[in-house]
């Protein structure tokens, strides 16, 4: 599966793709994360990729031509016409039915906007707005690192156990079950000294017992 991001800060989308289960993905193949750099497709002495809102009012807007050039590029690099994703808080809100979704196309296109957004016309190259919350963010970067972190882990083989994707919270219209590792006892702190026990269940070897407090706990936490 391949992303291509489009963003004024390269840097900062390479290099939170090189860590932890995306970025073993990347060295392993399974995945390409690939960050362009809008100022490339400016083709101005200055590479200016903002300009001053028609109307008036406050800040600036990305300008549609370097974006128009980037997917172009793009799109003449793979050689098909891949999904392009507007990071957007008007979009789509991003669910784990639409990560799925997302996760069988064999390429994605994701906009990093900045600034008040991107000129109107850019939409016309969007196949669809992608929104992580609703909350304004200062940048589509980190939007569009969470839609391929969410994606990605979703590409078979990235994640090593198939089963915990399957078991992950909304995948089964359930959240997860509570999870524990040793010790079986610790000190809380503080004043009272109380012990923080693992569930005995956990520890009986007991498969389907396990398997049943695991549901009940699952189904509790809806
Ligand atoms: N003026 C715009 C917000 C611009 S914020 C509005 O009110 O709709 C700047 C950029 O950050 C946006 O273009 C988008 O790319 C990104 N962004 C901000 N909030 C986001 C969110 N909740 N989800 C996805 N992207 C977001």
């Amino acid at each position: 599966m391949r992303f291509d991001i489009v963003t004024i800060f390269p840097g900062m989308v390479a290099e939170a793709a090189k860590t932890g289960v995306v970025g073993r993905a990347i060295e392993r193949g399974l995945v390409t994360v690939k960050a362009h750099d809008l100022r490339d497709f400016t083709t101005d002495r200055h590479r200016v990729v903002d300009d001053v809102p028609y109307g008036g009012g406050p800040g600036m807007v990305l300008k549609p031509e370097p974006l128009f050039r980037a997917l172009d590029a793009i799109a003449a690099e793979s050689g098909r016409k891949p999904l392009v994703l507007l990071t957007s808080p008007q979009g789509t809100r991003l669910t784990q039915a639409v990560v799925e979704r997302l996760s069988r196309e064999p390429q994605l296109v994701l906009l990093c906007g900045r600034y008040e957004g991107v000129d109107e016309r850019v939409r016309s190259r969007v196949d669809e707005e992608i929104s992580i919350g609703d909350y304004v963010l200062s940048g589509g970067e980190l939007a569009a690192l969470v839609v391929v972190d969410a994606v990605a882990r979703l590409v078979p083989d990235v994640v090593g156990d198939e089963e915990s994707v399957a078991h992950d919270s909304f995948s089964r219209g359930l959240l997860d079950f509570p999870h524990y590792t040793r010790p079986a006892e610790m000190s809380a702190g503080g004043e009272e000294q109380a012990t923080l026990k693992v569930p005995d269940v956990l520890m009986s070897g007991h498969h389907a017992e396990i398997r049943r407090w695991r549901k009940r706990e699952a189904l509790l936490r809806r």
